[in-house]
């Protein structure tokens, strides 16, 4: 019960390691919001509400955070997990291609923190936890929009935890490796064997095992940590 009572939104929640997140935070104890561009799923567990929410819609996030909080009273937990990949390199890379990245991939981080910025700031508490990418932080050649909105997400969220940081908000980053969700097991088999062999572990992940990071940042045990990135990549990074 390591989130017992705590209100938590997450987006991108309908499959890979924002399922993961809202699975794991509703056995430990926390209200889970599980929000996706999605039409609303009926297969999760029990305690866990499903919402419909574009991570690219101003007015889509007023709507969901006034939904949770004229429902429970209180936002304690934001996980900007919903995300979209692409590998164009910088010369292939159309303007509606970048648009769209930069929308969901950035934009929808921005919008999100400062939606529930407006809620944590009274409440003198909150953890607002962004999923990056070890992209976000060293770069592969091509996938030039996933690269800027992911650093730019690792440097948003540095930002915010300093600039909130006196209101009790404490605000990471999640930088995860090659992980086993939809989103690679729709890429080319030969692009994930590439990934998985520059792995130190030669494994991918599961999103188990990036939910379970997100459960340290977003609960009280995390009460010192902000402005910090939290890689989960099997050693990619280390190299
Ligand atoms: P996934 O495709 O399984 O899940 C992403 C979810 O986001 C989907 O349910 C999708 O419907 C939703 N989504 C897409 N656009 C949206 C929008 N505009 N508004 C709301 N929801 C939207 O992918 P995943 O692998 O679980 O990725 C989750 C996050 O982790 C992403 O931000 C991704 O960039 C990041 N990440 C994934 C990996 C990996 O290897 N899988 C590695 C590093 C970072």
């Amino acid at each position: 019960m390591r989130l017992h009572g705590k209100v938590v939104l997450v987006t991108g929640a309908a499959s890979g390691i924002g399922r993961a997140v809202s699975e794991l935070f509703v056995k430990e104890g926390a209200l889970v919001v599980a929000s996706d561009i999605a039409a609303p799923e009926k297969s999760y567990s029990a305690g866990i509400e499903a919402l419909q929410l574009d991570v690219t819609s101003e007015a889509g996030w007023a709507a969901a955070v006034g939904s949770i909080v004229r429902a429970h009273g209180r936002l304690d937990v934001l996980i900007n997990n919903a995300g979209i990949i692409a590998y164009e390199p910088l010369h292939e890379l159309g303007m509606a291609a970048w648009m769209k990245m930069i929308a969901v991939d950035q934009t929808g981080v921005f919008l999100g923190m400062r939606e529930v910025i407006g809620v944590m700031r009274p409440q003198k508490s909150g953890s607002i936890v962004n999923i990056s990418s070890i992209w976000g932080n060293a770069a592969v050649a091509g996938a030039h929009s996933y690269h800027a909105a992911k650093g730019a997400v690792r440097n948003m969220s540095k930002n915010a935890a300093l600039t909130y940081v006196a209101d009790g908000i404490r605000v990471n980053s999640v930088h995860p490796g090659f992980i086993h969700t939809p989103l690679t097991d729709a890429q080319a088999p030969a692009l994930n064997d590439s990934v998985i062999a520059s792995t130190p572990m030669k494994r991918g992940g599961k999103p188990i095992e990036v939910a379970y990071g997100c459960l340290f940042l977003a609960s009280d045990e995390a009460s010192f940590v902000t402005g910090a990135e939290l890689v989960i990549d099997g050693g990619y990074l280390a190299q």
